[in-house]
């Protein structure tokens, strides 16, 4: 008996379990869920979208972070949460399949925004680098500041240009699992290095909260980290490299 919304009283599944690291936890509509609904090791594993007000749903306390402050990550913890065959995503079994092209977009986004971030920290040293004026004349004009300057707009660049790549693949329907995962590697680590160098460029101004790039620091920092830490792409890069 499936109402309007696909929901019914006799639900064919009850999800029991814990995923801890959920963005937007306790604010989302809907929780994409991967539960296991059989012993078949990676083929026993389904995907089902389940609503936030599901019976048996619950959160544990917000993370206490180092940055993206605008974002609530909490543990979503299921207790017996009945969800109907209809919120099934794809067939029973084939949730792995689903979840590792998730993971390929998702990586794909992660790394423009790490690039958007490296060219938002790039943009505030360069600006400070032209205006600072030390021993009468301005910072940029040292060639030791001017050549980090250089590395910098070089690690964005590539950055972009890996992103781009992937994201170029992706459009025309080609495989680009693995260059998804190249981009994620190279922009987070550029953002790091990146967010990093501008707090340098901009000496004990860039330490304090009157710039941006100490935040940008502490954002950076999350990207190395989420949608597979960059020790995981490393061993995916591999994997389509050696087979
Ligand atoms: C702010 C934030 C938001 C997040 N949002 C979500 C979300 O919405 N949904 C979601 O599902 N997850 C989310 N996550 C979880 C995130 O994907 C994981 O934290 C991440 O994948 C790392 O897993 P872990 O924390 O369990 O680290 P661990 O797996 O414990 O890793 C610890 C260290 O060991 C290394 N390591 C582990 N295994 C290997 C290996 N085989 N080879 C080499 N090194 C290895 C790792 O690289 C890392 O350096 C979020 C995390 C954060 C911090």
């Amino acid at each position: 008996g499936a109402g309007d919304d696909g929901a019914t009283d006799d639900p064919s599944y009850r999800i029991k379990g814990r995923k801890a690291w959920i963005s937007h936890a306790g604010h989302a509509d809907y929780y994409t869920t991967f539960a296991r609904t059989s012993d078949d090791r990676g083929r026993g594993i389904s995907c089902f979208i389940v609503p936030g007000d599901a019976p048996g749903l619950s959160f544990g306390a917000p993370e206490k972070k180092m940055g993206l402050h605008c974002d609530t990550v909490r543990e979503v913890i299921y207790e017996d949460v009945p969800v109907d065959a209809a919120r099934r995503i794809g067939d029973e079994g084939q949730g792995m399949p689903i979840a590792l092209a998730a993971l390929d977009a998702g990586r794909l986004g992660i790394a423009a925004a790490a690039t958007g971030l490296a060219q938002s920290a790039l943009d505030v040293a360069v600006a400070y680098a032209k205006e600072r004026e030390q021993f009468g004349r301005a910072i940029a004009s040292n060639q030791g500041l001017a050549f980090l300057i250089a590395d910098l707009e070089a690690a964005v660049l590539g950055a972009r240009a890996a992103y781009l790549f992937a994201a170029r693949l992706k459009d025309a329907g080609r495989p680009y699992g693995k260059e998804a995962a190249v981009a994620k590697l190279l922009a987070t680590d550029a953002a790091m290095r990146v967010t990093t160098d501008a707090i340098q460029v901009l000496g004990g101004a860039g330490y304090t909260q009157d710039f941006p790039v100490e935040r940008y620091f502490r954002e950076a920092k999350v990207t190395q980290i989420f949608e597979g830490t960059n020790q995981i792409q490393r061993l995916v890069i591999s994997r389509h490299a050696l087979g």
